[in-house]
């Protein structure tokens, strides 16, 4: 099993990772959201944790953006409670120890793995009313 990561967890690895200055072709990415680049090869990250507590039908659509961020942004918060955080898996790099956030955005007619770069000034410990899921616990 996978370790269930907190807010706090999360930021202790995004902090380590932000010393890592060795050059590699991962640290490439963009800040907000993104596609699976081509440079990068699947095998090259490898699952280290989940910040998923539900089942993806019981976590919460809800987005975490006080500040007019959305989505997209290089900026916007990085809330495990909220989604798309709260069905992410924390995936390092084999080669350098960096570490990313992804998960797959399944559309109506396709998945697409969406990944983004773990940086320790954007994770908020922001509390969700029912927890992370979309409704109260029955
Ligand atoms: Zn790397």
């Amino acid at each position: 099993m996978l370790p269930l990561l907190s807010a706090a967890a999360l930021l202790e690895i995004a902090q380590h990772c932000a010393t890592i200055e060795l050059p590699c072709n991962c640290s490439a990415l963009p800040p907000g959201w993104a596609g699976w680049p081509v440079s990068l090869r699947e095998n090259q990250l490898v699952q280290i944790g989940t910040l998923a507590q539900f089942e993806e039908e019981d976590a919460t659509l809800d987005e975490f953006h006080p500040d007019g961020t959305y989505y997209w942004s290089p900026g916007a918060p990085i809330a495990p409670r909220f989604y798309p955080y709260n069905q992410c898996g924390l995936w390092q790099c084999n080669r350098c120890q960096r570490a990313f956030l992804r998960y797959n955005d399944d559309g109506a007619y396709h998945s697409e793995a969406r990944i983004r770069r773990l940086s320790p000034e954007l994770i908020v410990d922001a509390g969700h009313p029912f927890n992370g899921r979309y409704r109260p616990q029955p």
